[in-house]
């Protein structure tokens, strides 16, 4: 009851915001300052480009409950509470056609299928305190977008997922290139996404390039801003080549393109 008085007290005043789910909220915070979550400390990152100043990042999952998140920013004795709103995000529908062992793979598959996703999810837990970029976030490559982020997908007349990511237009044997500088973590074929690489970009952030044809880098090398992963192609769960880029921030795929630009936004031209 003490407790909770003094918080009371000291809660001078209080900012909002919106944000959609797949989203990823980003606040600016002096040094000193703390940004807690249910009690916990949300981790500060060091601003790019601000002498003293940090930022924290709260991805909002595209399957997040919508409910309304309250952070708390403390600077010496005072406090303002951080009120975000979220709201469910306007994506669309999109109906695919593939390969049926690929939206109900055949029960042979079903170990391998789980060994992946288990894989995934360790990988994507490894928290490297390291930042290994400094430049600006860029995109994969340069051409048309063909599926956006958060759209529901319909594969073959049944619901199955979200895009977890975006698509962009890719005739096999276009070069893959590397956001930012990183290292490989994964570099393999997986039943769905085909020949992938991932890359650790440092304080939970990773990028993800999928459905390759042929696949440059090796699992620990070092790569920077630019250099090809490998060539797009076809491979997966896909109903012809194309890339599909995706970003995990803290576990959970966020709308990368959403990312890119509010990171990008911290660091001066
Ligand atoms: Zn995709």
């Amino acid at each position: 009851m003490y407790r909770l008085l003094l918080i009371f007290i000291l809660v001078t005043s209080s900012f909002s915001y919106e944000i959609i789910n797949g989203k990823t909220f980003l606040l600016e915070v002096e040094k000193g300052a703390k940004i807690l979550k249910e009690g916990k400390e949300l981790p500060l990152l060091k601003h790019p480009s601000k002498e003293d100043s940090f930022f924290v990042l709260l991805p909002i999952g595209y399957k997040d409950k919508i409910k309304d998140i309250e952070l708390l920013h403390v600077k010496g004795k005072k406090s303002e509470k951080v009120l975000l709103h979220v709201k469910k995000g306007n994506y669309k529908k999109e109906t695919l056609k593939v390969s049926a062992k690929k939206v109900n793979p055949p029960k042979k598959e079903l170990d391998r299928i789980y060994t992946e996703y288990l894989e995934s999810k360790k990988v994507y837990a490894i928290y490297t305190k390291k930042r290994y970029w400094s430049k600006p976030f860029k995109n994969p490559m340069m051409s048309k977008i063909t599926s956006q982020y958060g759209n529901a997908r319909i594969f073959n007349g049944s619901l199955k997922s979200f895009h977890s990511g975006t698509d962009f237009r890719a005739p096999t044997g276009t070069p893959i290139n590397t956001i930012n500088d990183g290292v490989v973590v994964v570099a393999s074929d997986r039943y769905y996404s085909g020949n992938t690489v991932i890359i650790d970009h440092g304080e939970g952030v990773y990028s993800s390039y999928s459905h390759m044809s042929h696949i440059d880098v090796k699992v620990g090398q070092h790569v920077k801003q630019g250099e090809t992963l490998g060539l797009s192609g076809a491979t997966g769960r896909v109903t012809g080549p194309h890339l599909h880029f995706s970003i995990i921030l803290q576990s959970k795929k966020i709308d990368p393109l959403d990312f890119i630009s509010k990171i990008n936004g911290l660091i001066k031209k």
